[in-house]
């Protein structure tokens, strides 16, 4: 809206620019943060990226910052050998405000932040060629691969429990104590067939305490058009810092999987459409392993498989709970919009469990090579 665009300008006003600000548009096409695209007189050939965080989701705004701060200086190290455009084209760039924070908190309360926008490159919503998913699974390789030196205990949980399925799985129990709507009668059967696959699911959980899991630094939103990819279709930069923390490889791995492995949307009623895009998934794994292959071990290997079934498995626990609380977290449009999005979630897991050894082929058959 108009008044959003002038909160921009004026927003855009507090960082440190060298030129001019010419315009300031939104852009993209995130859910989660405002973006906007920011236009100066541009005779050094820039343009910025003027986002306002969502801080209802993320409180700890300096926890946030501080973590995409350590995350990108440390991948810079990597790249530190190449010119410094080159630098700024693979790995946020943090534009810093005119009084040196990260951030901007305006008088509304809002916060906001600004990085170089890489220009010249696409992000896409859907995953369309293997082509584009190997790219995806190489770039969060590379991602991980990259951070996999950087002391963990500098990040801060800014989401704590985020992929905690056993914290899910609490969280669901508790809606079916209350039943604030009523509606776990009509659920039955899909409650059976969540606690059924109980045990199997806190697979991740169980290596992880049992010491077996090295805790990593993980992106946590791996969802494709969180990389930008140059004009033939190759990644050249992780975007979408904000949920960087520790976590285990195999969340990362079967978040990312979960969207390119589904043909169809998240709220798809014909359940029938879902059929697994093995073709792609095996791309992703081999774009993935690649880089990862480094420095993953036996287990984190193992692990990965789990992970495919786990992260539709945890989507569904988290929209079935939505929906027995009464549709608060969630946004929906219609009355059972998020028992629709359970369900397909659920037929997933259960397409993935008819299709178990080619899911466990496409990977042994990368580490093979
Ligand atoms: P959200 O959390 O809302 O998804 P993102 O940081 O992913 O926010 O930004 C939203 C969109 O803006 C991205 O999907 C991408 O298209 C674009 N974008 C974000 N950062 C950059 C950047 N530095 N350069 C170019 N495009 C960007
Ligand atoms: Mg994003
Ligand atoms: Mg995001």
């Amino acid at each position: 809206s108009n008044s959003n665009q002038m909160n921009g300008l004026k927003a855009a006003a507090a960082f440190s620019l060298s030129e001019d600000i010419i315009s300031v548009e939104a852009f993209g096409s995130g859910h989660i943060n405002d973006t906007y695209r920011v236009t100066t007189r541009n005779t050094i050939g820039k343009t910025f990226l003027l986002q306002r965080i969502n801080h209802h989701i993320f409180q700890n705004v300096d926890g946030l910052m501080l973590n995409i701060k350590h995350v990108t200086d440390h991948l810079k190290t990597k790249i530190a050998h190449l010119p410094i455009e080159i630098q700024e084209s693979r790995v946020l760039t943090i534009i810093p405000t005119k009084s040196n924070d990260l951030y901007h908190l305006d008088e509304d309360g809002d916060y906001w932040r600004m990085f170089i926008l890489i220009d010249g490159t696409k992000s896409y919503d859907v995953v369309e060629t293997t082509t584009q998913a190997s790219e995806g699974g190489k770039a969060f390789g590379q991602f991980q691969l990259q951070l996999a030196d950087l002391d963990a205990t500098q990040i801060v949980e800014v989401l704590p429990n985020f992929h905690n399925i056993q914290f899910r799985l609490d969280n669901l129990r508790k809606a079916i104590a209350a039943d604030s709507q009523g509606r776990v009668e009509g659920v039955k059967d899909i409650l059976e067939f969540i606690f059924s696959r109980e045990e199997r699911m806190r697979t991740i959980l169980d290596l992880a305490s049992k010491g077996d899991l090295p805790l990593r630094i993980t992106h946590n939103d791996t969802k494709f058009n969180n990389v930008l990819l140059d004009q033939n279709d190759q990644a050249q930069c992780v975007i979408d810092l904000d949920t960087v923390m520790p976590g285990y490889v195999a969340y990362d791995f079967g978040d990312a999987i979960r969207t390119i492995i589904n043909p169809v949307e998240e709220d798809e009623k014909d359940l029938s459409k879902i059929v697994l895009n093995i073709p792609l998934y095996a791309a992703y794994a081999e774009g993935y392993l690649n880089e990862a292959k480094e420095f993953l071990t036996d287990i984190e290997v193992h692990s990965l498989l789990e992970g495919v079934f786990l992260l539709p498995y945890m989507q569904g626990v988290r929209f079935l709970t939505d929906y027995l609380e009464g549709d608060h977290y969630f946004k929906t449009k219609y009355d059972d919009h998020n028992l629709v999005r359970t369900k397909t979630q659920l037929k997933l897991v259960e397409e993935m469990e008819r299709q178990e050894e080619e899911l466990k082929t496409a990977i042994s058959s990368v580490l093979q090579d």
